[in-house]
């Protein structure tokens, strides 16, 4: 099975060595008829206003968002922004309203203020620690009743899933955490 990373801007290349360790192989995604050739998408972090031009420009929008009525998106940090829906609307962010949450950006602060600790994941039917790498990351302000909570941080919601699709405030590919990806695209 093949695994797309949308490869606009980002930082794309380290999910792949994650999807590796799955024995899931990628495909840079850089042109919208690429998707037809993936059974799955990362869509990783890096900076949404960024990304939000560079998914409108390469006509990527309704794509995306056909391409989710199918298949998982696993979002990381900008990725889940663009998945979910801004807080405060901005201009230079169109989001693709596919997770129904509302996210505020940069909601801790400063590059400086980047940290890693320790997340509790429900998984099923047992809990799994995992470390969270936060970098400039958005916060989950609401989400709707059907977003499921997988992982909490400080009471907040950090890691959420919402059909097949799953959205994360932190970057697991820097940890080689495998278990999103796993649950993303190997269902669990
Ligand atoms: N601060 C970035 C943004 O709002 C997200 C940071 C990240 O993806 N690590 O786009």
């Amino acid at each position: 099975m093949k695994i797309g990373l949308l490869a606009l801007q980002g930082d794309y290349e380290k999910h792949s060595q994650i999807l590796s360790r799955l024995d899931l192989q990628t495909v840079l995604v850089r042109y919208p008829q690429q998707l037809n050739d993936v059974a799955g998408l990362v869509i990783p972090g890096g900076e949404s206003t960024t990304m939000s031009k560079l998914i409108n420009a390469n006509g990527f929008c309704q794509p995306l968002v056909s391409f989710a009525q199918q298949f998982p998106i696993l979002g990381t940090c900008a990725g889940l922004i663009m998945m979910g829906r801004l807080q405060q609307p901005d201009p230079r962010i169109e989001t693709l309203d596919l997770i129904d949450v509302t996210v505020t950006r940069n909601a801790y602060g400063r590059q400086l203020a980047s940290f890693v600790d320790d997340l509790t994941v429900e998984v099923a039917d047992h809990q799994q620690t995992v470390p969270g790498c936060f970098i400039r990351a958005p916060k989950i302000n609401t989400i709707g009743s059907n977003v499921e909570v997988l992982a909490r941080y400080n009471n907040d919601p950090v890691a959420v899933r919402q059909d097949r699709h799953i959205g994360l405030t932190f970057h697991p590919e820097l940890n080689n955490v495998t278990l999103f990806h796993q649950l993303a695209f190997r269902g669990g």
